[in-house]
């Protein structure tokens, strides 16, 4: 009988390489924690990722890894999933990857519901390009490209994925990694598109969020909240700011992308080569 796999035994060879105190340690260690539980085969495992310093995270994961371009993980991550629907499929990267030249694949992953869990490591912060702002940066905030304070409204991740209809939207504070595993491992058990936000602290570009300013405004989310109730999850978000709610905070059930495909390649007689304008009511020319 095969023994289940301990956290340990999905490190990679490679060392992280992240600065002391970063937050992506916390997501990491969920991370392991998660696979462990599942008992994830690493063969059957894919990290995707595009570029920044929690886009590092594939390396440090005993699984087949992608490291794309920058923004590009989601589709990169599709392709992988739709190609073979048997693999564990995950995307690890930050705020800058994923909202700001990534932002414009987010709606898609989401409203497609492709069968993935994304896992966003927020810091506010661009940290491998040395402290510029984000698209979650808060206002005012003072960095290498907002010297004066940051001028603009940060950007509302879980509002976004909720109003782009994910299937499943969380939030974890990398300061509590066994949090953030139930919900990473709840993501992976999901079938659809399962978005886990992570907040974490930059120790070394991004004084203000550091790790007791994030302990001090997270807030579980209220014991009666109805996961169910997408009303209930934007209300509680959008409040968010002062306060941000962690815990699961949406979840719901429908058809995933795969599903569809498959359901394309049946009508089509489970052949690869069909004909997709029979398919969608057009004759041939
Ligand atoms: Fe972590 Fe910030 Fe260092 Fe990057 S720059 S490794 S995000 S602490």
């Amino acid at each position: 009988m095969s023994q289940k796999r301990n956290p340990g035994d999905y490190k990679s060879d490679i060392r992280p390489v992240w600065c002391a105190g970063c937050g992506n340690f916390g997501a990491l260690s969920a991370i392991y924690h998660a696979l462990a539980e599942l008992d994830v085969e690493p063969h059957m495992m894919v990290d995707v990722s595009g570029i920044g310093c929690a886009a590092r995270t594939p390396y440090f994961i005993e699984s087949y890894k992608m490291h794309t371009l920058h923004g590009r993980a989601g589709p990169v991550a599709t392709g992988v999933q739709l190609a073979n629907p048997d693999l564990t499929v995950m995307v690890t990267g930050g705020d800058g990857d994923g909202f700001a030249i990534g932002g414009g694949h987010m709606p898609h992953l989401a409203r497609r519901n492709v069968n993935i869990t994304y896992v966003l490591i927020d810091n506010h912060v661009y940290g491998l390009t040395k402290g510029q702002a984000s698209p979650t940066s808060h206002e005012g905030m003072t960095t290498r490209s907002t010297p004066y304070g940051n001028q603009d409204e940060p950007m509302k991740p879980l509002a976004c994925m909720l109003a782009y209809d994910a299937s499943f939207v969380a939030q974890g504070f990398a300061g509590d990694p066994k949090m953030c595993a139930r919900l990473i491992r709840d993501g992976l058990e999901h079938k659809g598109f399962a978005y886990v936000h992570i907040l974490a602290q930059c120790p070394t570009f991004n004084a203000e969020n550091d790790v007791e300013y994030l302990r001090g405004i997270v807030r579980a989310a209220p014991e009666n909240h109805d996961v169910s109730d997408w009303d209930a999850a934007m209300r509680l978000v959008r409040k968010s700011g002062e306060h941000e709610p962690v815990g699961l905070l949406y979840k719901m059930e429908r058809p995933t992308l795969d599903e569809h495909m498959a359901e394309i390649v049946r009508q089509a007689g489970g052949s690869r080569d069909y004909d997709i304008r029979k398919i969608i009511g057009l004759s041939r020319p």
